[in-house]
């Protein structure tokens, strides 16, 4: 095989980037925008030992699956890799990834994957569903402001004024920055110069409860004209909850930075979530914190997260990479006690604002590492108060929780990508709870994680994908352990 080789094949498979995958003469060929069902003639883009990638050059046979992607730079934009797939096939095609991780990695049998799994819970509706629009800011090669998303494995903009997976007013409202930089001659930041002002506009928007933040982030430390930046964005959103500028003079890739100045209107907006136990829990989010992207499926996320939880309001709980404590609190309404850990210390203050919102007073959130916290409440009674009075509560009033710390009756986590640490998994199973809920977003790590956990007692008694990210390859994923 040859780089610019035309082969015709047929795809058997979706690898976990969303390319088709088929096979020719032995050599296993990945097609990038092929649809599994596919025949199709691709051009072969580059040759590695044992396997190739390919573009597709023309669809012979279209598969069953193939639909007309609802965006039209779908096959440029890095942001969605399975827009040509119709939704229930996606469903299908992610329920598949996380089971054959299970099965590859987490060494469970087939037999017993497809027994317990739960249904995959879909999304309504697959479009316009994300709380949080991330659009970076340029310059085409004839000088003129573009705004959209990076192609895929790059920093190449790719100019958009339609994302079909954010809400029709977060791309207006981006135009409406443009059209204020234009007015007054500022110019967007220039990644290889690290030159120019505006690197990215966020827009974030509370579901429930209409409420919109905007935050300008900048390679300088503030704006000029911010009266005109207003006014042009509420023309597009008259209600503007917040604007906020974040200031980020790195020259890394890391959207944000650090230090953020409110310019107008609120700090935070608040969104609220309600579960399908009927409980309503709501939340301020500020510019930096980490919070859901998919509103409903969130819902329904934790909702489930919940019911593998079994609380009766007496149990004691932790809740391990709690973030601003979205299900920390949605715990504590029918927990005893639920105690947070995370490492983000805005996080952690955003979680106990939110506590205080929600009078939910049956929480204690601690700002660290998951691997590092929770051996050191494991570790003895004065570990344990030091960091308690640390975060500001009052270890003395507190004693009465520390056996309960150290024996918790439920531990969920909800680690990033990585998964956990082995010090947090041991200190998890030297606590002995009667149950381990663990939501990830990468059933790779699931399973690895899993499969240490078998050996220390705690078996997958089932599990539910939810689809947070419709048109992405990402999945979510909660598995119920006992013990
Ligand atoms: N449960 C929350 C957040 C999940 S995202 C929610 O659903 O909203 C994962 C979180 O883990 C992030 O907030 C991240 O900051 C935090 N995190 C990453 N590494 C960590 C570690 N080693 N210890 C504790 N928290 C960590």
């Amino acid at each position: 095989m040859n780089k610019n080789d035309i082969v015709r094949l047929t795809i058997e498979d979706m690898s976990l980037e969303g390319a088709g995958i088929g096979h020719t003469d032995g050599v296993t060929i990945f097609v990038k925008d092929a649809v599994v069902g596919d025949v199709c003639d691709v051009i072969i883009t580059k040759v590695k030992k044992t396997y190739c990638f390919a573009a597709l050059k023309e669809v012979i046979e279209p598969s069953a699956h193939r639909v007309e992607p609802a965006c039209d730079i779908a096959r440029v934009c890095g942001g969605c890799q399975i827009m040509q797939i119709d939704y229930a096939k996606q469903l299908e095609i992610k329920e598949n990834i996380v089971a054959n991780n299970l099965v590859k990695i987490g060494g469970y049998d087939r037999d017993f994957v497809n027994e317990i799994h739960e249904p995959i819970i879909g999304m309504t509706d697959p479009f316009r569903y994300r709380n949080k629009a991330q659009v970076p800011v340029g310059t085409d090669k004839d000088g003129n402001i573009i705004a959209g998303f990076y192609g895929a494995r790059s920093h190449r903009i790719v100019p958009s004024t339609d994302c079909k997976i954010c809400s029709n007013k977060s791309m207006d409202i981006v135009y409406a920055v443009i059209d204020y930089m234009k007015e007054n001659g500022i110019k967007p930041y220039d990644e290889s110069t690290g030159k120019g002002l505006i690197r990215h506009v966020l827009i974030r928007e509370g579901m429930a409860t209409g409420e919109t933040m905007v935050c300008v982030v900048v390679n300088g430390n503030k704006l000029p004209q911010v009266d005109s930046l207003i006014s042009h964005v509420k023309e597009v959103e008259p209600e503007l909850a917040s604007l906020v500028l974040n200031i980020n003079t790195r020259r890394d890739n890391v959207i944000m930075g650090f230090e953020t100045h409110t310019l107008y209107g609120k700090d935070a907006i608040r969104d609220t979530i309600t579960l399908t136990n009927g409980d309503t829990i709501a939340f301020d989010i500020s510019a930096n914190s980490f919070y859901q992207v998919n509103h409903d499926q969130m819902e329904r996320l934790y909702s489930r997260a919940l019911e593998y939880a079994d609380l009766h309001g007496t149990e004691n709980v932790w809740d391990l990479y709690c973030g601003i404590g979205t299900i920390s609190l949605s715990m504590a309404k029918r927990a005893g006690m639920v105690f947070g850990v995370e490492v983000v210390p805005q996080a952690i203050v955003n979680a106990k604002a939110n506590a205080k919102i929600n009078s939910l007073e049956n929480t204690r959130f601690f700002c660290g590492e998951a691997e590092a916290i929770l051996p050191e409440f494991y570790s003895g009674k004065a570990a344990a108060s030091k960091l308690i009075n640390a975060e500001g509560y009052d270890a003395a009033a507190d004693s009465q929780l520390l056996d309960q710390m150290t024996s918790p009756d439920v531990i969920m986590v909800d680690p990033p990508r990585k998964g956990c640490d082995t010090a947090c998994l041991d200190t998890m199973a030297a606590m002995a709870p009667q149950r381990i809920v663990y939501v990830s977003c990468d059933s790779a790590t699931l399973a690895r994680d899993l499969k240490y956990l078998e050996t220390k007692g705690y078996h997958l008694q089932k599990y539910t994908v939810v689809d947070q990210f419709g048109h992405t390859m990402h999945t979510e994923t909660v598995a119920l352990l006992t013990k």
